[in-house]
């Protein structure tokens, strides 16, 4: 193996994904996955679109699926851009917008793919501190020297930034392409794609993946100003013209018909997250107040990583992460009601049990 070659794969570990297992007994809490099914409006787009035309290339430009993203964010198609999953379009976005050798800012707990991709494009990053209650202190993050990126609600604490604090942030920054991560946004009472129309430096990221049940279909997009979806079409058209496929088009654009479905479910996944919370904080843990699908938890007289492998032992996954300023607390996903009381069952036995 040339020398050459080894140096740009080592530039970086990958990122590990949570553990995807097939077992249908155990409740799954550990990806972030809407515990609801998509509507079956879905389901038949996309067996529609089993058949003869998929001997054709898909849309290289998605003109379709943009139309329907457009309008569903109140939005023109010019500022739409789509690709293989929001992971895909952060990718696109690092190559497109920070420099390698120029230093951009993201906060020390986040997304852990940022620091992957960062390390792969050769961008310097720093990791910016949170404050003691692990929201984001913003002036950290004004006048960053390559530009900034940040999910919000953030992850993997749910913690939401207020819209005022990410106008300051896009005030201080406004000769840097600032990246909202909106994963999980459908959840949180705010976004901030109506700011685009007001700052050209403004790329929000979201996603099929969460709050429209699609993880399974790869589609993630950018909104943002026409000319920052220019140089995201410049990426991808310099990897691959056709980033998804005519399966995940038909099921994503049936998606984006489909608000009053996903209204319910949301509002059924913030119910119970509400719920959840509050029966938590009443068995003694810390539950930070979270605007996604999912709660970030610790418990005083528990160790994280022995609550993650008894839970599990106990049928239930959720995730544990062992970086030092959060390995006190597990990742839950917010399941369905009946997942939830089961999760509090057992959750209340093993406090009961010794370590
Ligand atoms: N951003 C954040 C903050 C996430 O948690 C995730 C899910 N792991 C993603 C982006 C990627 O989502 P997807 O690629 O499924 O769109």
């Amino acid at each position: 193996m040339s020398k050459y070659w080894s140096s740009i794969v080592n530039r970086t570990d990958p990122y590990v994904p949570g553990e995807q297992i097939n077992d249908s007994s155990l409740i799954k809490l550990n990806t972030n996955e809407n515990t609801y099914p998509p509507p079956e409006s879905v389901i038949k787009a996309i067996q529609d679109e089993i058949g003869e035309s998929l001997k054709l290339y898909p849309s290289p430009t998605v003109d379709e699926l943009r139309e329907a993203i457009a309008k569903a964010y109140d939005v023109r198609k010019e500022n739409i851009f789509v690709g293989n999953g929001s992971d895909e379009v952060l990718a696109f976005s690092f190559m497109a917008f920070f420099e390698p050798g120029v230093t951009i800012r993201f906060p020390a707990i986040t997304y852990s793919f940022y620091t992957v991709y960062a390390k792969l494009f050769n961008i310097p990053y720093e990791e910016v501190r949170l404050n003691q209650d692990f929201t984001l202190n913003t002036h950290s993050l004004f006048h960053s020297e390559g530009g900034v990126i940040f999910p919000n609600p953030n992850a993997p604490t749910g913690i939401l930034l207020p819209i005022e604090q990410v106008e300051e942030v896009l005030l201080h920054n406004q000769e840097k392409v600032v990246i909202i991560d909106e994963a999980y946004s459908d959840f949180a009472k705010e976004s901030a794609v109506p700011l685009i129309q007001k700052y050209p430096n403004l790329l929000v990221i979201q996603t099929t993946s969460k709050s429209r049940s699609l993880a399974g279909l790869r589609v993630g997009y950018a909104i943002g100003s026409p000319e920052l979806i220019e140089g995201l079409n410049k990426i991808k058209n310099s990897f691959n013209s056709y980033t998804i496929d005519r399966l995940a088009m038909a099921g994503a654009i049936a998606a984006m018909n489909a608000d009053s479905y996903y209204k319910k479910t949301t509002a059924k996944v913030i119910e119970t997250r509400e719920w959840l919370s509050e029966e938590l904080s009443q068995l003694g843990f810390h539950v930070l107040p979270s605007q996604a699908n999912f709660i970030f938890i610790s418990h005083p007289n528990k160790k994280a990583k022995s609550l993650y492998a008894q839970l599990k032992e106990n049928g239930i996954l959720v995730r544990h992460f062992s970086k030092a300023a959060i390995e006190n607390f597990i990742r839950i996903t917010i399941g369905t009601k009946q997942d939830m009381i089961t999760l509090l069952e057992r959750l209340k036995i093993i406090l009961k049990e010794k370590s």
